[in-house]
């Protein structure tokens, strides 16, 4: 049994990570298996390395270990443009010039005032750009996945959940993401940045993780994960999607809620017992 913690390094590590990577740690270790962490700083923008430096910090000290080196998405760019080749080299890629302003503007005109199609990889891609060659690529240009395509001849996508919420086998016909999911971005217009999704799953791949742990946030994301994993020809992993960790109002904990930051607790006089109480652990 693989497990990960996956954190991104954009802000402080807040008593919904602290759960989080507890969860993983100790699933591991139920298992006799094997904890991982993985930092995801695909978006470059955003990542620091403070923060990075923090979070080996912050899991050290609430009692945690995992294998050196730590993989880095950063790092990660041949194995993310490879699997974008693959799918391309299928026909399942197509170039998009579109901003957001576009999209919205196509989604609304039918019906204007009504809430936009949105799924796990934000607003459902119009189609504007559908019909593109890769020959037509443009500097700037995102690089969308062809749902429609993608979708043709697949099995149903099935994944097995041990989550509180889900417990249970899932299994989704491959022809529904094209309207809850739509054409998602794999690679993000003027950057190498790659999208999330993607590199999850080549990630997730690459590292052998055979169960994903993370928050329930990320449940509606899992069959298009596992749709990415059939076309990439990666196996797929068990999912424990966990409970998320809300404030005082019950609202999920944000990077910004710096309040709730275990840096400041730490910096406050708390120890490790006192944050596993925080989190009902
Ligand atoms: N990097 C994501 C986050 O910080 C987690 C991704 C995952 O666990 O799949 O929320």
């Amino acid at each position: 049994m693989i497990t990960r913690f996956a954190p991104s390094p954009t802000g402080p590590l807040h008593l919904g990570h602290a759960f989080s990577a507890l969860t993983a740690f100790e699933r591991a270790q139920a298992a006799g298996g094997t904890f991982l962490l993985r930092i995801e700083d695909t978006d470059r923008a955003r990542s620091r390395p403070q923060w990075e430096a923090q979070i080996y910090d912050d899991l050290a000290w609430l009692g945690l270990h995992w294998p050196q080196p730590v993989m880095r998405q950063s790092e990660r760019r041949a194995a993310h443009e490879a699997a974008i080749a693959q799918l391309a080299g299928r026909g399942l890629v197509f170039p998009c010039s579109c901003r957001r302003a576009d999209i919205r503007a196509a989604l609304s005109a039918p019906q204007e005032g009504a809430p936009l199609p949105a799924g796990p990889d934000g607003l459902i891609y119009p189609g504007t750009c559908r019909a593109r060659g890769m020959d037509s690529r443009q500097p700037g240009d995102a690089l969308r996945l062809n749902m429609a395509r993608a979708v043709d001849a697949l099995p149903d996508l099935s994944f097995f959940e041990s989550g509180p919420d889900h417990a249970g086998t899932h299994s989704v016909p491959p022809s529904s993401l094209i309207d809850s999911v739509g054409d998602i971005v794999l690679g993000r217009r003027d950057s190498a940045d790659i999208a999330y999704h993607l590199a999850v799953v080549v990630d997730d791949g690459a590292q052998g993780v055979t169960e994903v742990t993370r928050g329930r946030d990320l449940f509606e994301a899992t069959p298009l994960h596992v749709l990415l994993q059939h076309l990439l020809s990666l196996p797929t992993p068990a999912y424990h999607h966990h409970r998320l960790i809300r404030d005082d109002a019950g609202k999920r904990l944000a990077k910004r809620d710096d309040a709730r930051a275990i840096a400041t607790y730490r910096a406050d006089g708390a120890t490790r017992e006192d944050i596993r109480r925080m989190v009902g652990l």
